[in-house]
């Protein structure tokens, strides 16, 4: 028989002197040490390079080439200066990963020398081979190049390894008729419109600004495992998740881990991780335990929304491949572990105005306050409107897992808002404030109604969508997917409820003062919108029925929500906002319906190797052992107490394994859709219980099967180890 995988090995591989000379940091020096922020731009460029840089980030301005060929110089000689070799445009195509083609700085000569070759050009526009990105239809075979754009508004920053660095230069991917090809270009454009209608609002309440953004903060939740489990299963290598597994016998509920000290390996990694992520001017905060054994949690301090996507997304490279460098392997799936909590990644956000105001932070005076209700119920209108979008939004095979799994929030989109803002909502459609209005400014903040709690404590960890006191966190997202098209929905969204809120608002002022408008104006957006709102456990039944009464979406998975994305509501919503063209939108859902489908092929291949290749063989090889002691015990006249029972059961699950093997295969033979939407319907309804009966099956064998027989690492071993 083979070696049984030795545990022991796996504890003892790492040793905290492997790791070479880093022991401390100081966060001052190395913070932002591998990004070439705008402030130190400014400090590398002329003047009215300067300025006229300046008028293209913050004005839209078209950058012409002088500036620019100025703007590569600097970088290139920032980037050289700190040892880089090459540059590459740094884009984030539909996968929802990222992309990069690198071209060396320097050409080499006839002369036996090499020329410096970074211009203008090659920084605002690289022409990758786009054919081997998904492009949902957009691209025309044969034209197959697509183009990156330049995104000045994001730092450049370096990546490094052992052996060098390359400068990164954000941008946006569109082909060649100018139709979007990645996530950033409709945030960017969603940016713009959310900008838009916050700062007309704003009038309204008589604040200037330069300009309003979207806030965004990710909490990152993660699994970490001994590399060794990691490349002895399959299924974690493809499909990011145990495909087959028994429940560790220690049930979560009873580990300490969550609020026990972080492991010392741990903790090294996440330092070293950490100043990676400082080095590319990433604000790390926080860094704990989660609720399940070998999950962890790191969450920054929140930034612009687009710089917070880069950055996200820079968060997930480092965690993966520092992880390496300590024996581990970093999952970001948002359910490696069957019966274990899953992962997901709470997106923080908020509206802020460039010179610092948050608008959903509510405020002192009753006039702050007016302001903080009209922002706080477009966000609840937003939500109410576009369900469907926000659920879509979080969709994917491995999210599935997730949602509703009495772990993570319910497929059910609603909004948790506390009580206190619950009661407010409530007096002002049943026309309580009315008699406060005559007090003044709504009586807000006077005696009569409560004062708005700020930062208020109170936690709902079943919602998908709370607020907690000056922001919005969209807790649905999975932890491995890009955070862009969830703010790129929040964004038009809000800026929708926004255009309507103020054209009825603006209206109503031509007759009437800002707060007796306003008033009508809440009451008639929140009537409308009430429903969304849901204090109570969204994990129970009761929540299910009372949502269907309500008539709140309940799309429980990937195959029943994607449909909706190309709603004429949706294409409308997009179109109107510029944010995204119907073709764009439809592109869209044909890429993730593909890599719905791609997705749970995979698995359904891995699960079948793994049950044929490895548990099926395994199983056999017991059997034999089984049946010759059965035999030869009996031959002998000696007692065997159970061993043929033993032997019935294990031959018994193989067979019922043997038999699911064959169903999966009739299922896929059978699967007879033509069209992509009713296909991921298909697999969501027949693939993925038949699945499941092997995956029972392959863990009702792990069960009896002798343990240095079975050739897969336990839940055992890969959650406690550490
Ligand atoms: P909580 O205790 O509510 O989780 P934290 O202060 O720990 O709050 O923040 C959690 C996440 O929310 C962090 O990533 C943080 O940056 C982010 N966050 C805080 N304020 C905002 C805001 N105004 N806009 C967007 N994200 C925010
Ligand atoms: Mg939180």
């Amino acid at each position: 028989t083979q070696r049984r995988y030795d545990t022991l090995a796996a504890a003892r591989n790492w040793s905290p002197q492997a790791n070479g000379e880093f022991k401390q940091m100081h966060i001052k020096e190395v913070f932002g040490e591998f990004t070439l922020t705008l402030d130190d731009l400014r400090e590398r460029l002329p003047k009215i390079v300067w300025q006229e840089l300046k008028m293209t980030i913050e004005e839209g301005q078209q950058l012409n080439l002088s500036v620019a060929d100025a703007v590569a110089l600097a970088m290139k000689e920032w980037a050289t200066e700190m040892g880089a070799t090459h540059f590459t445009h740094w884009f984030q195509p539909l996968t929802g990963a990222t992309a990069e083609k690198h071209d060396s700085f320097i050409t080499p000569n006839q002369g036996g020398g090499a020329v410096s070759e970074f211009s203008g050009k090659d920084l605002i526009q690289g022409e990758p081979d786009a054919s081997s990105f998904p492009s949902g239809g957009l691209r025309a075979t044969f034209e197959a190049r697509g183009y990156t754009a330049w995104d000045p508004t994001s730092p450049v920053f370096l990546i490094e390894n052992q052996n060098g660095k390359y400068l990164c230069i954000p941008t946006a991917f569109a082909s060649w008729t100018g139709e979007a090809l990645d996530h950033k270009t409709p945030l960017l454009r969603s940016v713009e419109t959310l900008d838009e209608q916050t700062k007309r609002a704003l009038a309204l309440f008589g604040v200037k600004s330069k300009r309003v953004t979207s806030t965004v903060g990710c909490e990152q939740e993660y699994f970490l495992i001994d590399q060794e489990f990691f490349y002895r299963r399959p299924d974690l290598m493809t499909s990011g998740r145990t495909l087959v597994g028994a429940k560790p016998p220690r049930g979560q509920e009873l580990d300490d881990h969550y609020f026990g000290s972080i492991p010392d390996r741990v903790l090294s990694y996440m330092l070293e991780a950490e100043r990676e992520l400082y080095r590319l001017g990433i604000p790390v905060k926080t860094r704990h335990n989660e609720v399940a054994p070998g999950q962890f949690e790191v969450a920054p301090i929140f930034e612009n929304c687009n710089i917070a996507a880069d950055h996200q997304q820079l968060m997930m490279i480092v965690l993966k491949k520092i992880a390496k460098k300590y024996g581990f392997e970093c999952l970001l799936h948002e359910k490696p572990f069957d019966g274990l909590n899953g992962s997901g990644k709470h997106l923080n956000w908020s509206l802020s105005t460039t010179e610092g105001m948050n608008l959903l932070e509510p405020g002192e005076s009753p006039h702050e306050n007016m302001q903080f209700l009209f922002f706080f119920s477009a966000v609840l209108s937003a939500v109410y409107k576009h369900q469907d979008l926000l659920r879509i939004a979080i969709a994917s095979a491995s999210n599935d897992h997730r949602l509703g799994a009495n772990e993570a929030p319910p497929a059910i989109i609603s909004a948790y808002i506390g009580e206190q803002l619950e009661d407010i909502i409530k007096q002002l459609l049943n026309g309580g404030l009315k008699k406060s209005m005559k007090s003044g400014l709504m009586g807000l903040g006077s005696p009569v109604l409560p004062t708005i709690p700020k930062h208020a404590g109170d936690r709902n960890r079943t919602s998908p969508f709370a607020f907690t006191g000056n922001k919005f966190e969209f807790r649905a997202v999975g932890s491995s997917q890009s955070v862009s098209f969830p703010i790129v929905v929040l964004n038009t969204a809000v800026a929708e409820s926004i255009d309507t809120m103020c054209t009825s608002l603006e209206k109503k002022m031509e007759k009437q003062d800002l707060e007796s408008s306003l008033k009508e104006v809440l009451v008639e957006t929140m009537s409308e919108a009430r429903d969304i709102i849901f204090n109570g456990d969204g994990y129970s039944d009761d929540w299910q029925e009372e949502a269907e009464k309500r008539g709140l979406l309940n799309l429980k998975s990937t195959a029943d929500a994607l449909p909706l994305l190309t709603d004429e509501k949706n294409i409308n919503l997009f179109e109107k906002y510029n944010v995204m063209s119907s073709r764009e939108v439809h592109s869209r859902l044909e890429i993730w319906a593909e890599q719905y489908v791609t997705n749970l092929n995979i698995e359904v291949d891995t699960t079948e190797a793994i049950a044929k290749t490895m548990v099926y063989p395994a199983a056999i090889r017991y059997i034999n052992e089984l049946t010759a002691a059965v035999k030869e015990t009996s031959e002998l006249g000696l007692d065997n107490y159970g061993s043929k029972e033993m032997l019935e059961t294990v031959n018994g699950a193989l067979n019922d394994l043997g038999k699911a093997l064959v169903d999966l295969k009739k299922t896929q033979d059978e699967l007879e859709s033509e069209d992509l939407m009713d296909l991921c319907k298909e697999y969501r309804a027949k693939i993925i219980p038949a699945m499941g009966k092997i995956r029972d099956s392959v863990d009702f064998l792990e069960r009896y099967t002798a343990d240095d027989h079975w050739p897969l690492p336990i839940y055992r071993e890969m959650l406690f180890v550490k």
